[in-house]
This record gives structure tokens, sequence and C-alpha cells, in this order.
């Protein structure tokens, strides 16, 4: 029978009388039913995060911190289980799986870590002044469906340390993994300090909207993201967006094709292309483009594409329906355009049982193309030729996003300095994918507002205040 799961709400384990389906991506089965929340079960969500709010706001850190570091101990304990069921709904094979999980729990327990110091602002004759930093308040987390558990931690850890309490929407498609992990922490944190309610979208704007909530931290498509801003505009909510992108990576002729032919398909393909962070635009120097391209390719035929609980896959299916569909439809552009494929073209299988897309690489498109101008979020790698630094820097910058890049070279200083030129959050040298728990991570343009993690994405989820003691005042 599929298993229903329940929301935590106030402390408590609660269902309700309807329902949402939750379907595994890899074979379309029905695994697991959750609550499907309207007005009143958040409502009663924002209540009891408002209640919590007055004390735990007022808790010393240590003691928040304390409950962080138990969460990241359980996060990790269940591991294995948690782990499947991400597969199960994700679609991600278990490594991957596996890696979120550790990671989420790593992520956490580092985050908890960090401090929220007063500043002496001034200290004279006259004057002692200080800031400090003081919770905002009840927080609505919104998440996506490629990193459910990540995200959410991404948003419970910093939240929880500040001294907010947080109301947490996972995304209908992927809710289940945050769902037992709700079961599993619900007797280590007080009622009411961490709240996950599951509904279709339209839970979503109805948290944006709502009068008692003080802060949202959206991790999700800039198209999403906008509304967001839209809604938390009418009572100047504070805001955390972080948002899609299309990363540009740019390789340099000296690179040893081989050894970088292997890490710039996994910069792709890692969760079947469904990362934020992925490189979803390839630009290749013309000396070894048609060598590394080679290279790639002929590694991407060694990756099998399937099931992620079955052993061996390298790329699983993707997410859903809906976003299957747009990825076969950028595909069959490209084809209608008469683009040059390396390896794929042919789509999916749409009357076969599964989201698979095989792995996809595209020869030289233009730069105009859709599969290149925009964000592809599935198994699908368009190669660029580029010849001059310059050129290429252009080209990279030319996107409405801005969230992360690469640089492939063996002149580290000349990649830092290419690095430095591109208009993105993190640029990475030689590496892809790597964020840090104590640096922000966040988009320009239209990849974000704000920033997670380190000790800015801390501070967002604070008011500074300046508390100034005259001193010898006359009273
Ligand atoms: P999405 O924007 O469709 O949905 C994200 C979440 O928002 C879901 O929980 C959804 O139910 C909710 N939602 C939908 N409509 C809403 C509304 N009007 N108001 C409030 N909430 C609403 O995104 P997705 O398809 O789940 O995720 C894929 C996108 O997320 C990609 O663009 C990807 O690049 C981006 N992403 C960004 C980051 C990052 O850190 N920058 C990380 C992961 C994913």
């Amino acid at each position: 029978m599929t298993k229903t799961y329940q929301n935590l709400i106030d402390g408590e384990l609660v269902s309700t009388d309807s329902t949402l389906e939750v379907v595994n991506p890899a074979n379309e089965d029905v695994i697991g039913l959750v609550p499907s929340c309207g007005k009143d079960e958040l409502d009663r969500a924002v209540a009891a995060a408002r209640r919590a709010f007055k004390t735990w706001s007022k808790k010393p850190i240590e003691e928040r911190r304390a409950v962080i570091m138990q969460i990241s101990g359980i996060i990790k304990e269940n591991a294995d289980e948690l782990h499947r069921l991400l597969t199960s709904e994700q679609g991600k094979p278990h490594q991957q799986a596996m890696g979120e999980i550790l990671g989420a729990s790593a992520m956490a327990g580092a985050q908890a870590t960090l401090n929220l110091e007063e500043e002496i602002t001034e200290d004279s004759d006259t004057r002692l002044s200080r800031t400090r930093r003081v919770p905002v308040g009840v927080v609505g987390g919104i998440v996506p469906w490629n990193f459910p558990v990540m995200m959410a931690m991404q948003k419970i850890a910093p939240a929880m340390l500040s001294g907010c309490t947080i109301v947490l929407k996972p995304s209908p498609f992927t809710p289940l993994a945050t769902l037992r992990l709700a079961e599993l922490i619900k007797d280590v944190v007080p009622a009411g300090v961490v709240n996950i309610i599951t509904g279709p979208d339209e839970l979503g704007p109805m948290i944006t909207s709502h009068p008692d909530i003080d802060k949202i931290t959206f991790t999700g498509s800039t198209a999403t993201g906008k509304k967001i801003m839209e809604g938390a505009s009418k009572d100047l909510k504070r805001i955390t967006l972080e948002l899609g992108g299309n990363d540009a990576s740019i390789v340099l002729p000296d690179v040893d094709v081989e050894k970088v032919a292997e890490q710039l398909f996994w910069s792709s393909f890692q969760n079947a292309g469904q990362v934020c962070v992925a490189a979803k635009r390839v630009y290749i120097h013309e000396d070894i483009y048609d060598d590394l391209s080679k290279a790639i390719a002929e590694y991407a035929k060694t990756v099998k594409v399937g099931d992620g609980s079955q052993q061996g896959t390298g790329v699983g299916p993707i997410q859903n329906k809906k976003q299957y569909e747009r990825v076969l439809e950028l595909i069959q552009d490209a084809k209608d355009s008469g683009y040059q494929f390396l390896l794929g073209g042919e789509g999916g299988d749409p009357s076969g049982t599964g989201y698979y897309v095989p792995i996809t690489i595209l020869d030289n498109p233009p730069e105009d193309a859709r599969i290149v101008a925009e964000e592809q979020f599935g198994p699908v790698m368009p190669l660029m030729k580029f010849s001059s630094e310059d050129e290429v820097i252009e080209r990279a910058n030319n996107s409405e996003y801005g969230l992360a890049g690469a640089v492939w070279t063996k002149d580290t200083e000349r990649g830092v300095k290419i690095a430095e030129q591109l208009e993105t959050g993190t640029v990475w040298v030689n590496e892809f994918m790597q964020l840090s728990p104590f640096a922000p991570f966040g988009g320009h343009k239209q990849s974000g507002f704000g920033a997670e993690y380190g000790k800015e994405g801390l501070l967002e989820f604070t008011y500074p205040q300046v508390i100034t003691l005259k001193r010898d005042a006359a009273v």
C-alpha cells in the first residue's frame, strides 16, 4: 500500500483529508501521498512559529546551535533510509542521493558553527554604540525539486541559528525525504520552531503574502522568484532569492584534454543536468575543440542512463513530466534548426515509462540557439568554439543570469584573471559545484537576490539594531 506521509506543525505530525500523489520519475509509480495544505493549515503553522519565536529567539545561540547539531547528526544516522527515499522521488542515482544527504548534514553542521557577534561602532568618551543582530521573526521557506533535502536544510539551519522560526514548503514533486526528516527531528526541535507543510504550487503565494510571515527564503526558478518579490513587496517582507542560472565553462587551450573531459562531463550531467550551477554552456578554445569534444563524447558513451536505484546508473531520469517535456522540446527545436549533435538528439520516448532523456551533446550551436540561451535543466551540453579571451568573456557574460561559472586552465593566474571578469556570484577555477558553508552563495543579475551560506547568508535572517549609549548624559 502507498505510504501516507504527515506534516510537522507545532511539534505534532498532522494529516489532511485531501492528499497529493508523489511519483517516482524512474517508473511513474505513485510512491507516496502527502497532505495538501491550504490556508487553514498554513495559518496554524504560522501561528505556531510566531508563538515559538517568543522563546526560541531569546535562547542563547549555543542552545540553538546544539539543536542544529542534533539535526545534522540525525540526518547522518539515517542517511541510508533517506538517500533511498530521495532517489525514489527525485530520480538521482543512489550515490548522488547519498552525496546530497551527507552534504545536507555536513553543511548544516558547519553553518551551525557561525556566530552573530556584536560590533562596536563607536567607543568614545561621549558615546558607546554597538550594532547587534536580531532575528527577523517568522520565515517562510520555499524549496525546489532538484536538491530537496539540501535546500531545506540550507534554509532551516541558518533560520534556527539566527533565532528565527520557520514554515517550510517542499516542492510538491519531492516532499518525501523532507517529511521523513520532519518525523525524525520532531522530538529534538521545540514545538513550532520548524514547521514543514506540503501542498500544491498555490500554497507558495499564500506563504509569500501571509501577513504574519516576516521573511521569505526561496530557491527555484527566476520566473517564480519575480512573483515572490512582487508578493513580498506588499508588506516589505525581507527576501532571499536563489534562482536559475545559465553557467558558462571556459576551457583554455593548455588543459590536458583527457583529464578534463570527464570533469567537464560531470559539471553538466550531475543530477541529469538539473543543478542550478551545472555548466549549461561550455566554451572550448578552437585549438583543442575537436579533440576535447571527441573525448567528452567518448566518455559520455560509458555513462549509463537509467533508474537511479539500479547499480551502475550515472544519469537518472528528469524529475517530473513538465520538465521532461520542456527538455524534449528544446532538443526538438535544436534538431529542427539543423544544429549538429555529437551525441543524442533523438530526444526521449514519451510513450515509454519514466522520464528518460539520452545524454545529449551539441556540436558548436550558435549563441542564440534556444538550447544555449535558455537554462536547459536537463542532460544537455552545448559545446561551443572560441578563439580569443575577450570574445569568450563577452559571450559568457551575455546572459540575463549570473549564478556561477568555471574556467579550466593550467595557467592558474590567467584563470583567476578571467574568473574576475565573469558577472556571476561564484566562479570556480579547475573545479565545479563546490559550495562552502562559509562563503556566500548567491546570484548576480536575474539569478538571485541576497545570498545563502557564510556569514552573509546568516545575516539575511537578521535585522541590524544599533544601541547607542550617551555617556555622562544629563538625565
Ligand atoms: P519553481 O520556481 O517552479 O518552484 C520552486 C518552488 O516554488 C516549489 O516549491 C513550488 O511549489 C513553489 N512555487 C511555485 N509557484 C509559486 C509562486 N507563485 N509563489 C511561491 N512559490 C511558488 O522551480 P523548480 O522548477 O522547482 O526548480 C527549478 C529551478 O530552480 C531552476 O530554475 C533552477 O535553476 C532553480 N534553482 C536555483 C538554485 C539556486 O541556488 N540558485 C538551486 C536549485 C534550483
